[in-house]
């Protein structure tokens, strides 16, 4: 069993409220939110970060961006979106798997920005 947090999320070991799902990737809500859309997106296979990605990760990648207007417009987000991939320690990111961070909603969303 992995001790990554989304894999366990991927394998249905931990409960989320899934929005898309496809072989390549998973869209859940954020536990969290701080925007009223605020969805996830995860590859199913484990990648660390962005700082991790191998070359043939890139198709991977271009999948899940090209997937990500219909999550939002799906979750409600109508008028576009914001995108975030928090990197590293400095981007100050806390679930060492790979995650877009989907933010939007009815009014335009302000960037994210972290409470500590
Ligand atoms: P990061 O700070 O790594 O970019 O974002 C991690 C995100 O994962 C946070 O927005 C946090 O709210 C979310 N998160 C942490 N644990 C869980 C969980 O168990 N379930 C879901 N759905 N989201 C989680
Ligand atoms: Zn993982």
């Amino acid at each position: 069993m992995s001790a990554c947090l989304f894999c366990k999320i991927v394998a249905g070991e931990i409960p989320a409220t899934k929005l898309y799902e496809d072989e390549d990737m998973l869209a859940f809500k954020d536990i969290d939110p701080q925007r009223p859309v605020h969805v996830l997106l995860v590859p199913k296979k484990h990648i660390t970060s962005l700082a991790s990605l191998a070359a043939e990760d890139a198709l991977l990648v271009g999948k899940m961006l090209a997937k990500t207007n219909d999550i939002a417009r799906a979750a409600g987000s109508l008028g576009g979106f914001r995108l975030i991939i928090n990197t590293g320690e400095i981007g100050q990111q806390e679930v060492q798997h790979l995650h877009m961070h989907i933010l939007g909603g009815p009014q335009p969303v302000g960037p994210m920005v972290k409470k500590h």
